[in-house]
């Protein structure tokens, strides 16, 4: 279930259940405490963002994947940002086509040509960016993320990629991932503030990993996420890790860090 704020447009997150790809609507802090008046240009734009999100969905399941590239500017047009687009829309979009290809409803390749029309939008979302290019792939990073070799689910990183561009946070995104004792000794080169790892699986080399981390991070916090994550990984974390199952999560941990206002 995907939250938006009937108000501002805003995507407030993922919430239980968390199979169900539908959006619902609340209203974010802000609205609430500016004690907003009923307005109803705004309401009927919550409206539209559903009908659209709805539609989307609709045109996955009969294969119309031509029709999601279409959306794009209407979306713009109803003032919803990039992030929100990409973190309450494209999402669900990405699980949805998943569910499909395990129920075998689709082809590998069709769940290919939909990851890769989103990849293409995500990246004219990041030609938008003022300094995109140093943020992105930085030298000096806050945040260092990678996809561990199994994860093949790599557009979830691109999203969170651009998130942070947006918000102005200098990051090292890597995917596809690498060796892991490569990426243990670029995290102790680069010493990024918060660092970790989106995962398929929480593989017992996955575990040794992040604790390694921690062993070598000296007070940076290691993060681990991933789509499937918090099914299998609930309580089971080595210490000291924290567990990022979505957008809002990893900018908890930002705002604890000092790196994210709040
Ligand atoms: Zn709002």
């Amino acid at each position: 279930m995907f939250s938006w704020c009937s108000y501002c447009q805003k995507y407030l997150g993922e919430f239980a259940p968390y199979d169900q790809h539908n959006i619902s609507h609340g209203i974010c802090k802000q609205c609430h405490d500016g004690k907003v008046v009923f307005n109803r240009e705004k309401i009927q734009k919550s409206k539209e963002i559903a009908v659209l999100f709805a539609q989307m969905g609709e045109a996955v399941k009969k294969k119309d994947f031509a029709f999601i590239k279409t959306q794009y500017e209407k979306l713009i047009a109803l003032s919803v940002s990039n992030s929100d687009i990409f973190s309450g829309i494209y999402q669900p979009l990405l699980y949805e086509i998943g569910k499909l290809w395990e129920n075998r409803e689709v082809t590998v390749a069709e769940e290919h040509e939909v990851t890769s029309t989103i990849e293409a939008l995500v990246d004219l979302g990041f030609k938008g960016i003022p300094n995109v290019e140093n943020l992105r792939n930085s030298s000096k990073p806050m945040v260092m993320i990678s996809s561990t070799s199994q994860n093949q689910h790599i557009l979830g990183l691109r999203l969170i990629e651009h998130w942070l561009c947006e918000k102005g946070i200098e990051n090292r995104i890597i995917v596809p991932g690498m060796p892991e004792d490569e990426f243990l000794s670029l995290a102790q080169k680069l010493k990024p503030p918060v660092v970790g790892l989106s995962v398929a699986l929480p593989t017992p080399e996955v575990k040794r990993t992040l604790t390694k981390l921690v062993q070598q991070a000296r007070g940076a916090r290691v993060i681990i996420g991933g789509r499937f994550i918090r099914e299998y990984m609930p309580n089971d974390l080595p210490a000291g890790i924290t567990l990022c199952n979505n957008i809002l999560d990893l900018s908890d941990v930002l705002i604890q860090s000092k790196l994210l206002a709040s």
